[in-house]
């Protein structure tokens, strides 16, 4: 899919729900048309000679501000690529119920083909030119990684940021996936997903929605196709495999596949990705691409990149449930023929919001100044432990040691976050497929989704009046 019909399919969709609400054509204008998009073109004196670079930053929708997204790193990242991510932030908030408007940058570049100190001066660059336009900062303007950049990146701009405004109390906040030693928060690496996971978990709970994929109850057994085992695809497969029992049959990666029948060890075929750089050499190799995005599974997980799903092969998809993982991986042409023929997706606005939730979190972390859980923690023991003593002595028991240690423990930073996260995921699924099961005329989940996001903005602008 070229970047022009990627904004289009988020539009259309949009048009879908707004029609579906009843919304005026002047608000729903208002509404899906971004504020504004920057481009920026920089010079940094690189290996012998001046390398321009072109970066982009839209912003969607201030009804709430600061503006949240994420900065992708990529070959052919332009303008429609980055105002179709920045639509899809703005419906991701407001379906979280997260207080951002929606934003997203990207920088032209394949980060493959610099060295890292390079790398850090091109971001240090690109960071100044945001800062210069108000693109970058705690009350405005909040990047976070997305493809192609990760806590490395966030740090550099964290720091040429708070180089830039050394009295800015909040500085840290001007960005969020950052490391933890750098004003990061535990448990945002693996945000996108362990929401994903959730995601799937609520599902499951929502027997009639299984029961229209044919599929049986329950995540266990599972036979499950990731494409891309990046940040996000990696997460989720791990999580599926190791909690829920999910059975990962197919890692489809940028040079080639793996398949395996009997469920691969995705911790192992990561760390043979991280060492080599490639998946070629890990058992199950095969020299395949995107034509294994057909083949019999039970759940479908598009991780890597917008576009594969389109009508050149949505009718050959075979497994009954898809979750988008990554951002805008079904066309609107692929979704209606997906749609036709009863194949159950889960939109991306709602599977992949886990990584901007637990942002959220960490923006209030460095707005506060204090790790999660310092305050209360060791009280919760405490109370526990009196708890487990009086239980004990009316019983005349002695409470197991292994459940004594778990439930005596008081909430750490990632218990919090990941309970925050999982109300978060199972909050938007179940409000989505309340919407989508009881309204009529709802057909799916992405416009259930869509209608739920839009009434809440349409509700911001219609209460200031403007
Ligand atoms: P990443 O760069 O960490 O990983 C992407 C992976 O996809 C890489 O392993 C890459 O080799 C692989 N890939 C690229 N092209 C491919 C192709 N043609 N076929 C198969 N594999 C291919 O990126 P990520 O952060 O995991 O993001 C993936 C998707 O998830 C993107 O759409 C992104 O916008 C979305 N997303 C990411 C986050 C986040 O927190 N990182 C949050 C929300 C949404």
């Amino acid at each position: 899919m070229d970047n022009e019909s990627f904004l289009q399919s988020v539009d259309m969709n949009f048009d879908r729900a707004a029609g579906l609400l009843g919304l005026s054509d002047d608000l729903a204008e208002k509404i899906k048309t971004a504020n504004a998009t920057y481009i920026v073109r920089f010079g940094v004196r690189l290996r012998g000679g001046l390398q321009t670079f072109t970066g982009y930053r839209t912003v969607h929708s201030e009804h709430f501000e600061p503006v949240k997204g994420g900065i992708r790193y990529g070959p052919f990242a332009d303008q429609n690529e980055v105002e179709a991510l920045a639509a899809l932030m703005t419906y991701k908030c407001a379906l979280t119920e997260i207080p951002f408007g929606g934003a997203k940058g990207a920088l032209v570049i394949d980060p493959r083909k610099w060295e890292i100190p390079e790398l850090e001066q091109i971001t240090r660059r690109f960071t100044q030119e945001l800062a210069k336009r108000g693109l970058i900062s705690p009350s405005q303007n909040v990047p976070a990684p997305d493809m192609g950049t990760g806590e490395r990146e966030m740090a550099w701009m964290a720091d040429e940021y708070r180089r830039l405004n050394p009295t800015e109390l909040n500085a840290w906040a001007c960005v969020t996936g950052k490391p933890l030693g750098k004003g990061g928060i535990a448990g945002r690496i693996e945000a996108t997903g362990r929401g994903v996971q959730y995601t799937l978990q609520e599902f499951f709970r929502h027997s009639r929605d299984v029961k229209k994929t044919g599929l049986s109850a329950g995540l266990g057994g599972k036979r499950v196709i990731v494409q891309g085992l990046g940040n996000v695809g990696y997460h989720a497969t791990l999580f599926l495999s190791q909690d829920d029992g999910c059975c990962i049959t197919h890692v489809l990666e940028r040079d080639g596949a793996i398949v395996d029948p009997k469920g691969i060890n995705i911790a192992a075929l990561y760390e043979h990705m991280i060492e080599t750089g490639s998946i070629k050499g890990y058992p199950g190799f095969i020299d395949s691409g995107p034509e294994l995005l057909e083949a019999e599974a039970d759940i479908l997980i598009p991780a890597a990149m917008e576009g594969v799903i389109n009508e050149t092969n949505a009718s050959r998809i075979r497994a009954p449930l898809i979750i988008e993982a990554a951002n805008g991986p079904v066309t609107a042409a692929g979704d209606a023929i997906l749609r036709n023929s009863g194949v159950v997706i889960i939109p991306d606005f709602c599977a992949n919001a886990g990584g901007v939730t637990v942002s959220y979190f960490e923006w209030i972390k460095n707005l506060t100044h204090i790790r999660f859980g310092r305050m209360q923690r060791r009280q919760q023991e405490k109370q526990f432990e009196r708890l487990i003593a009086g239980v004990e002595s009316m019983t005349g028991k002695t409470f197991p040691e292994d459940d004594r240690n778990t439930v005596m423990s008081g909430a750490t930073e990632i218990n919090l976050v990941r309970s925050g996260l999982e109300d978060t995921m199972r909050g938007a699924y179940h409000a989505i497929s309340m919407t989508w099961n009881d309204k009529d005329n709802v057909p799916d989940l992405r416009t259930a989704a869509m209608m739920i996001a839009v009434e809440r903005i349409a509700h911001s602008y219609i209460s200031i009046g403007s």
